[in-house]
């Protein structure tokens, strides 16, 4: 399998038609993804159109883009004009949309090829993938474990090598945990710094849409693709798009990184230059709380990667940021407040499924209890409870205080740090049905979820295994439109990760060989 990268610089030379870069894709996606389903549409016979007319760019001596020829898997929650566009639920199985979203026509408008729409945790809740009313998607490392969620399906298909490239959103970590739980690259950008129009909306000041890829390179070319200002979207920020390429060979030399004690079984606060110190002493040390339920081994995965930093010339220390830990419960008072109102527009009259009623009531009532799942319907009353009359002030006054706490200690640790590291899931790929009570999947987002509530940017890096040599994610956090940094740090990690290996599906695959 080739990268993004490869692909896009051999198809604009002419050396390699984007046709048969296509065909090479689809034929795996024809012969694994019955196992995986990572796909709820694929789009062959638009994907041939648009490689054709890639291919007649070039011989015409146009240049189709920095992608050109690259196949590309979009969220199923990301418009996408005439081609189905379901969330994953009943209630927009039959839904086209009218129009693109802002990325889907940027990754188009590059030269991308899109090959199909991903699977999802039904309107994106959840860390599996299970809460699809379409089922699961597979892990490709282990077909009896989950992906991780939401966006397993666009997660998937990148481990699986049905697309170089896939987008997805990130409201609570549903890129970083199913890029870690897959091997592979994920980055949610900062809040703002790529444009949600288009994006089905679950918790508006979260959701924030990026790519995933098998390497730190493609992801940042894919983020600079996608990123920039967009006036449909009124919280895009309006400032040019680095060049994140550039980023990646700046080296560590100098970089401040810091050990969020919190996630990584507590340890005291200090910076060390290359010694072993960044392993800290024991838990009672710790400046905050620190956070159970996350594996050993992930923990000793994190350390080990800011090892690396260290050797490769980086400042590592600890440092505490105390707030994460009340982020989930903060998460789960705003997130769901959101989706209460963002969901109300499925009523039966504007949007897929309508279930007839005596009158408008209820239809709006039985076209809700038919379209919505029960994870979506339990989001929608948790959300409709935080923000009734008396307990506004209690639940979802008190954790938008959590938030502005969230983002002071982070800012109080940027002060000392240019980036931070924790792990990115507190565990590898799980079985399918082992976290099947509500509080033990909400903590899949531990880690992930305190940089969607300060908006800042974060990534998920593979950095070898855990158990059943399943692959680990160190995650790279740093402050608001700081992806520069991050993706240095990134790329440093990934020059000093140990090889992964290679996907149980894939194992003896003889397709393809792009
Ligand atoms: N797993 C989290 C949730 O269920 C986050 C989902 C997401 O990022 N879309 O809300």
């Amino acid at each position: 399998m080739s990268t993004a990268s490869l692909i896009a610089r051999d198809v604009r030379a002419g050396s390699r038609r984007a046709s048969d870069v296509l065909e090479e894709y689809l034929g795996r996606i024809e012969a694994h993804d019955g196992d995986i389903h990572a796909f709820n549409t694929v789009t062959a016979e638009q994907a041939r159109a648009a490689a054709a007319s890639i291919d007649a760019a070039v011989e015409q001596g146009r240049d189709p883009g920095p992608l050109a020829g690259v196949p590309v898997a979009f969220k199923d929650n990301l418009c996408t004009r005439g081609v189905p566009t379901t969330c994953s639920s009943r209630m927009l199985e039959t839904w086209s949309p009218p129009y693109d979203a802002t990325v889907v026509q940027a990754m188009t408008a590059a030269g991308a090829v899109m090959v199909g729409k991903t699977n999802l945790d039904e309107f994106a809740m959840g860390s599996s993938t299970e809460h699809s009313a379409f089922g699961p998607t597979r892990n490709p490392y282990d077909l009896a474990r989950v992906p991780g969620g939401s966006s397993g399906g666009s997660a998937a298909a990148v481990a699986a090598g049905f697309a170089p490239l896939a987008l997805g959103s990130d409201t609570g970590g549903s890129i970083r945990q199913p890029a870690a739980l897959c091997g592979i690259v994920g980055i949610k950008p900062t809040y703002g710094r790529v444009s949600r129009y288009g994006l089905v909306a679950f918790a508006s000041s979260f959701d924030q849409i990026g790519p995933f890829a098998a390497d730190v390179a493609d992801a940042a070319l894919a983020l600079g693709v996608i990123s920039g200002h967009d006036p449909a979207d009124s919280t895009s920020i309006p400032t040019a798009v680095p060049d994140f390429d550039a980023a990646l060979e700046r080296g560590v030399e100098g970089l401040r990184v810091g050990v969020v004690s919190e996630l990584t079984g507590g340890g005291r606060n200090g910076v060390s230059n290359g010694d072993s110190a960044t392993r800290g002493p024991a838990i009672g040390d710790a400046a905050g709380e620190v956070l159970g339920g996350i594996d050993a081994e992930v923990t000793e995965r994190v350390l080990e990667a800011a090892d690396a930093l260290a050797d490769a010339g980086a400042s590592v220390g600890r440092v505490s940021v105390p707030a994460v830990t009340y982020g989930l419960t903060a998460y789960y008072l705003i997130a769901p407040a959101e989706a209460s109102s963002n969901l109300a527009r499925y009523d039966g009259t504007r949007y897929g499924l309508r279930v007839d009623g005596a009158d408008v009531e209820e239809m709006n009532r039985l076209t809700r209890r038919a379209g919505f799942g029960d994870e979506v319907k339990a989001r929608i009353m948790l959300g409709t409870f935080a923000l009734s009359a008396g307990y506004y002030d209690a639940y979802y006054g008190k954790a938008q205080r959590v938030r502005m706490l969230t983002r002071r200690d982070f800012d109080a640790a940027y002060a000392d740090f240019d980036v931070l590291l924790s792990p990115t899931s507190p565990c590898v790929a799980f079985r399918f049905g082992e976290r099947s009570d509500p509080m033990t999947m909400y903590r899949c987002d531990t880690c992930t979820i305190p940089s969607n509530l300060s908006g800042d940017p974060a990534m998920s890096v593979p950095f070898g295994t855990g158990a059943q040599s399943l692959p680990v994610g160190v995650q790279v956090l740093a402050p608001a439109l700081g992806e520069e940094t991050m993706l240095t740090v990134a790329a440093a990690l990934e020059r000093a990760a140990p090889p992964l290996p290679t996907p149980q599906m894939a194992a003896g695959d003889t397709s393809g060989g792009a």
